[in-house]
């Protein structure tokens, strides 16, 4: 099968990922194998190709916003049948057992292995999945853009509820891609006003579109204090801009799973209760929750399609701001 594979990481403008033919895999118990049509491009992805994370496998095709239709089925596994439309997220599997699964926080798993990062992930025309770990999809939403909210859209409304946002409050958004620009949607169907800091002008216009309150630069102070922000963008000084504009008792979260050093700062920025906090993968509830509230807003994600060989492009147009929205491989 074609796959897009890393053998080496590098910068995402140097071609780190090289179209090859590798043998398809085979479902083992317990397992399906989904036939991939589209794959979502995700901020990790290119942190894994250019070894901004720590290695877990190589070589290794990225990708965890998979979403195809199962062509084999593993025995014993239970839930989907061949021909089904099906999701694969970034939680591939996790022990079941652990002192974080058996406290409902399957995503700290000790034994948690990642999508397209300890297993391949969707560059790819098939994946394997633990069928466990696999996701119906909404029938109101394409291949394309259902593939954003596997990621982008679950990881983002973790980060929308551990921000303690509710009804009236006002929320901060700093950075606009793929995550944020779904959490605008889900955020305002909650009754939330949406503030979004910015540089990139397209991302602001998307923003404006999608019934932000406020758009401006993340350096900007909004009209009023926030209740809650979420930082999307992985660089840490962003971290004390939040918290500059965020009243007290609120509190910011960090959706990324890396970021540039946070600045140090004077107590007076954090203390009357702000409370920061990371966001770290998600779990398989998050994503139900994600899915189906995703269909009830509904949620309509914004795409630009690229061909799997030009994986590359897609890295390299996400890294610089280039896409509107989310990108997403087109495979099968
Ligand atoms: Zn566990
Ligand atoms: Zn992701």
């Amino acid at each position: 099968m074609r796959a897009m594979v890393l053998d080496k990481p590098r910068p995402a403008e140097e071609q780190p990922l090289q179209a090859r033919v590798i043998p398809e895999p085979t479902p083992g118990p317990g397992e399906i194998r989904v036939r991939v049509r589209v794959c979502g491009v995700c901020h990790t992805d290119l942190h894994i190709v250019q070894g901004e994370l720590q290695m877990h496998k190589l070589p290794v095709v990225p990708g965890h916003q998979v979403v195809g239709v199962v062509d084999a089925v593993g025995t014993g596994a239970e839930g989907f049948r061949e021909g089904d439309r099906a999701g694969v997220i970034w939680l591939h599997s996790t022990d079941g057992k652990c002192e974080y699964c058996s406290r409902g926080l399957e995503n700290l798993c000790v034994n948690a292995r990642f999508s397209g990062y300890d297993v391949d992930g969707g560059y790819a025309e098939a994946v394997i999945v633990p069928v466990a770990f696999a996701h119906h999809l909404p029938k109101n939403f394409s291949d394309e853009h259902a593939a954003p909210l596997l990621c982008a859209g679950v990881i983002g409304y973790r980060s929308l509820k551990l921000s303690g946002a509710s009804k009236s409050d006002r929320l901060g958004l700093y950075g606009f891609g793929a995550s944020a620009h779904i959490v605008l949607q889900i955020a305002r169907f909650m009754g939330c006003e949406v503030y979004v800091f910015t540089r990139t002008a397209t991302h602001k216009e998307l923003a404006s579109r999608l019934g932000a309150a406020w758009v401006g630069d993340a350096k900007e102070r909004p009209p009023r204090e926030l209740d809650a922000a979420i930082v999307f963008a992985p660089a840490g000084p962003i971290v004390l801009d939040a918290l500059r504009a965020l009243r007290k008792g609120g509190t910011v979260s960090l959706a990324g799973i890396t970021m540039t050093p946070i600045p140090q700062m004077d107590y007076s920025l954090l203390y009357q209760e702000r409370v920061v906090r990371s966001v770290a993968n998600s779990t398989r509830q998050d994503a139900r929750e994600l899915l189906e509230l995703a269909a009830e807003v509904p949620v309509r994600t914004a795409v630009t399609l690229y061909p799997l060989e030009d994986a590359n492009r897609a890295l390299a147009d996400m890294k610089h701001s280039r896409i509107e929205g989310a990108g997403v491989l087109r495979i099968g």
